[in-house]
C-alpha cells in the first residue's frame, strides 16, 4: 500500500503517522521526494482500512499494490483448490457436473431426475428447496420438506446433494442436511449470510452476482474463508448487461480471469446465464474449453410443466447427450471427469 502525504506536511505530522502506522503491525519506507513525502507500507495490509488512513488531513491519496483478499488470492496459494464432496470433486484437475431441477417440486419428480442425471454422468444433485424469486406471487419453494425429499433423492442415488441457502436462520439445518450449500447470486453480497456460511463445515458454492466485479466477488469468498471455511466453489452464472437476448450473458472471461486471481475452482451455470435450452449445450463446451472445473445445469423431467425455470431446463435425454460431449471435451482439456 503506498500513502502520498500533502505537499506542504511538517516532518511531525509525517512522523506521528508513521508511528500509528507501524502500531497496526506494518512496516513504513520514507520517501522524500521534491516537495512530497510518500509511504511505502509492507506487512499485512489486506486487513487494513484504507478510507481509516485517508481520512487523515495530511493525506493526498492511498493507492493499493496489493489484492484486498488474502485466503483467496493465488499468490499466497500458487496451488489450485480441489474441493471434495463424498465422491465428487471440483478443481485440481478434477470436473465434476451439478445437475438437477431448478426447484424440488416433488418425491416423484426429484427422484426421477436424480436417477437420471446419475446415469448420465453427472456427481451432484441440485434442487432449491427455498427459492429467491423476483415476485413474491411466484413459487417460493418447498422449504423444509423440499430438503427432506431431497435426501430421499440422495438415499435412492448415492449423489450429494446441493441446495441455496436463502437466511442465516436455516444454518443449523443446512449444516445437517446438505451436503453443499449454495448462496445464490442474489446474496453473492448478504454480508451476514456470509459470515454465517463461514462457520459452517460444509462446502459452499457461491454464485456470480448480477452486476459484480470479478474483485467483490472474491471478496464474497474472502469473507466465507476468513470463518474458517476454506470449501469455496465459485459459480459464474451470466451478469447484467445492456444485451436483452438471453437472461444474463455468460462471462467466458471470468473463467481464465478469476483462476488467475485465485486458486478456488470456478464452475459455469450455462442455464441461469442462457435462460434457453438449447443454449446450454454450447455454452457448457464454452466454459469447458476455456477452464472451467465444472458446470451445474438444470434438469427437469417435464420442463413445460415445471414450478420454475423450465424454459432453461434440459430434459434428461438432451442432459444425457450434452454429457457425452462434454467428457469428451474435458478430456481434452486434460481433466479428469468425475461419475
Ligand atoms: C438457482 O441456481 O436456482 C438460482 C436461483 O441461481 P442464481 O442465484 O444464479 O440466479
Ligand atoms: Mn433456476
Amino acid at each position: 500500500m503506498v500513502v502520498v502525504m500533502r505537499p506542504d506536511t511538517s516532518q511531525e505530522d509525517i512522523q506521528r503517522l508513521v508511528e500509528k502506522l507501524e502500531k497496526m503491525d506494518l512496516e513504513v519506507g520514507i520517501t522524500n521526494g521534491v516537495g512530497c513525502t510518500i509511504l511505502g507500507l509492507v506487512g499485512d495490509t489486506a486487513c487494513v482500512d484504507m478510507d481509516k488512513i485517508a481520512m487523515n488531513s495530511h493525506v493526498e491519496r492511498v493507492m493499493r499494490v496489493q489484492e484486498p483478499y488474502k485466503k483467496a488470492n493465488r499468490k499466497f496459494h500458487p496451488e489450485d483448490t480441489c474441493v471434495r464432496v463424498g465422491n465428487a470433486a471440483v478443481g485440481g484437475g478434477c470436473f465434476s457436473v451439478i445437475a438437477g431441477p431448478c426447484s424440488v417440486e416433488s418425491e416423484e419428480q426429484i427422484i426421477e431426475v436424480a436417477r437420471d442425471v446419475k446415469d448420465s454422468g453427472a456427481a451432484l444433485l441440485r434442487g432449491g428447496a427455498f427459492k429467491p424469486r423476483t415476485s413474491p406471487y411466484s413459487f417460493q419453494g418447498m422449504g423444509l420438506e423440499g430438503l427432506e425429499l431431497l435426501l430421499e433423492a440422495k438415499a435412492a442415488t448415492g449423489l450429494p446433494i446441493v441446495s441455496e441457502i436463502m437466511s442465516p436462520r436455516y444454518v443449523d439445518v443446512f449444516e445437517e442436511k446438505v451436503d453443499v450449500v449454495q448462496v445464490g447470486a442474489r446474496n453473492m453480497q448478504n454480508f451476514d449470510l456470509l459470515k454465517e456460511v463461514g462457520r459452517m463445515s460444509k462446502p459452499v458454492l457461491l454464485k456470480r452476482g448480477l452486476s459484480n466485479s470479478y474483485e467483490e466477488w472474491i471478496m464474497s469468498a474472502e469473507y466465507i474463508m476468513s470463518g474458517g471455511n476454506e470449501n469455496v466453489i465459485l459459480c459464474e452464472r451470466g451478469i447484467r448487461t445492456f444485451e436483452s437476448y438471453t437472461r444474463n450473458t455468460l462471462d467466458v472471461s471470468a473463467i481464465p480471469a478469476v483462476k488467475q486471481m485465485s486458486h478456488l475452482p470456478v464452475i459455469v451455470d450455462p442455464s441461469h446465464a442462457s435462460g434457453m435450452y438449447w443454449m446450454v449445450e454450447p455454452l457448457a463446451m464454452a466454459a469447458i474449453a476455456a477452464g472451467a472445473d465444472g458446470l451445474i445445469i438444470e434438469v427437469h423431467n417435464d420442463p413445460p410443466h415445471a414450478k420454475c425455470d423450465g424454459q432453461q431446463s434440459l430434459t434428461p435425454e438432451k442432459f444425457g447427450r450434452l454429457m457425452e460431449k462434454a467428457g469428451a471435451l474435458v478430456a481434452l482439456a486434460g481433466k479428469k471427469l468425475v461419475k
